[in-house]
């Protein structure tokens, strides 16, 4: 696992892309990423994840694997999502390399980046990570939302994340085995990459439109990954919970007292109903929104305690890569 420089069969570099119904752009995204790593020239891998796609995205990648030795594939039994595909391609770096990239398949990240990337970290830093300074060909909606999801992790996650930053980026071989070691199910890479530290150094990109093909995101799964995001890396919903339920009790109290010294005072007129009702219902609200909270929780929690695997591989190209127990 850990890096071994006198490894000579090792590659200097391993490119993991993962790969959902991509057959439209992948030839074109290989062709710039081999005349990129031409222009290296540095004994280089390519790692394609077929993610279950259910077009012709695993011929195409058996196509670019028999044209250029330098690639190799693994095809997901099923789609298990973008952070199951690129936990089995690190997975699948060969033990002694020396550099790790992670880089879409739709040109969003330009691969001519990839030298910047290495400078820096030949500079000594572990983690260099690639920040859109600009998108282009996304919704103003989808940007909006975007930037406000990086915020609010910003605040509320125990790890400080980069915001406005992809899954494009580099990783040293230390980092690399340090994140082949977290086996957590319930997987958010980027604060994954946050979370092993060590020297982190950023270079500043456009993000151009995608390619080809179309995007695998919409606003539901967004919004489950937002959650997904904020439940691992941060109990501060757990908090919030407790402290709405410390104020609304200090309130219910203070009214309760009310309620009394009025009784006390000029009797029970048995008037009330509006504000009883208001009460109740607010109380129910309240503990509804903390019970959802704290389910949100628990089915993590039983999440990971199934320890089943985050992936399962039904095929590899040959020469077989070989993947690392998941
Ligand atoms: N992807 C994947 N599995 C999925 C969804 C996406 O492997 O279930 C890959 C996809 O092929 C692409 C990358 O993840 O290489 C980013 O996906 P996409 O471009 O759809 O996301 P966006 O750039 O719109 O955030
Ligand atoms: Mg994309």
């Amino acid at each position: 696992m850990t890096a071994n420089p006198t490894d000579a069969s090792a590659p200097a570099l391993a490119v993991v892309v993962p790969a959902y119904n991509e057959a439209e752009v992948l030839a074109a995204f290989q062709g710039r990423l081999a005349a990129v790593l031409d222009a290296l020239d540095l004994p280089a891998r390519v790692i394609y994840v077929d993610d279950g796609s259910r077009d012709r995205t695993w011929t195409v990648i058996g196509e670019l694997a028999a044209a250029d030795a330098r690639v190799t594939g693994l095809r997901f039994s099923r789609n298990f999502g973008k952070e199951a595909a690129m936990t089995a391609g690190l997975d699948a770096v060969p033990a002694g390399c020396a550099a790790t990239v992670v880089i879409d398949a739709d040109l969003q990240d330009p691969p001519e980046l990839i030298p910047q990337l290495i400078e820096r970290w030949r500079a000594g830093y572990d983690v260099v990570y690639a920040t859109r300074s600009e998108r282009e060909g996304e919704s103003r909606l989808k940007k909006l939302t975007s930037a406000a999801f990086y915020r609010v992790m910003e605040r509320m996650s125990d790890v400080p994340i980069p915001r406005d930053t992809g899954d494009f980026r580099l990783l040293s071989a230390r980092a690399l085995a340090a994140l082949q070691g977290l086996r957590e199910r319930q997987r958010f890479m980027k604060g994954l990459f946050a979370w092993v530290g060590f020297p982190q150094a950023r270079v500043l990109y456009r993000r151009d439109p995608r390619a080809a093909g179309t995007t695998k995101w919409n606003y539901a799964r967004l919004w489950r990954f937002a959650v997904e995001g904020i439940t691992s890396f941060s109990t501060v919903p757990l908090r919030f919970a407790m402290w709405t339920g410390v104020l609304t009790s200090l309130f219910a109290f203070a009214y309760g007292i009310e309620v009394v010294i009025k009784a006390l005072l000029w009797g029970n007129a048995v008037a009330g109903y509006p504000s009883l009702m208001a009460v109740v219902l607010f109380l129910g609200g309240v503990q509804l929104l903390a019970l959802g909270v704290i389910g949100e929780y628990v089915g993590r929690t039983y999440g990971e305690i199934k320890q089943r695997p985050l992936y399962l591989i039904q095929e590899v190209t040959v020469p077989a890569p070989r993947p690392r127990a998941a």
